[in-house]
């Protein structure tokens, strides 16, 4: 397997993204190489994957709807009405094409980062929460309590931030079906968990 030359990416996130997007990027890299090495996750995967995890946000809506008809990448209708959320399955598909990733891993943490989904890997887990806490983010609620709980347990870091998600979701539009699905999933695999230790 080759190996991936997280400098190079950087270099051309740079050059992808604008700089506000970008500062964002090195926030969510760093933050997701430091949980790797809370939870003994491979920290250079994990940067590789935050550095990646917004390369298809600063492209049109437009060219991200045309990318998904050309490879025949499922278009839900919430996503027909709000593209902007195709970012994270346009993204993966990018950071398979044009940067050549393979590990499966990887490219799902870019899939599921904005949503999650039930039994995410540890990965997984930890990109969807750099993304929420990296030092650049100011405005979530309960933001000082998740930075704290992500390196302490990284399912409740999530439930969290699922929690909060889901009821800033319900002001706008429909949210996506798999923020709630993911968080069902993590509220009963909890409970499932502390029954298993009582
Ligand atoms: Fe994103
Ligand atoms: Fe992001």
């Amino acid at each position: 397997m080759k190996t991936v030359d997280n400098r190079k990416i950087r270099k051309r996130m740079e050059k992808a993204l604008d700089p506000k997007r970008f500062e964002h990027t090195l926030g969510v890299a760093y933050t997701a190489a430091s949980l790797a090495m809370c939870y003994q996750e491979n920290a250079q995967k994990a940067l590789t994957a935050g550095l990646l995890h917004d390369c298809a946000k600063c492209m049109d809506n437009d060219k991200k709807l045309h990318i998904c008809e050309k490879h025949n990448i499922p278009v839900s209708d919430i996503e027909k009405r709000n593209p902007y959320l195709l970012h994270a399955k346009v993204g993966s598909y990018i950071a398979r094409k044009q940067f050549h990733i393979n590990d499966k891993d990887i490219l799902n943490a870019i899939l599921y980062h904005t949503t999650g989904r039930p039994a995410m890997s540890c990965l997984e887990k930890i990109i969807f929460i750099a993304d929420y806490i990296e030092p650049g983010r100011k405005h979530a609620p309960n933001l000082p309590l998740i930075r704290k709980l992500a390196f302490q347990d990284l399912d409740e870091a999530l439930l969290q931030i699922l929690k909060d998600t889901l009821i800033y979701l319900q002001d706008i539009d429909t949210p996506d079906p798999m923020t709630q699905q993911t968080y069902d999933y993590y509220v009963t695999y909890r409970n499932c968990t502390k029954r298993e230790e009582e």
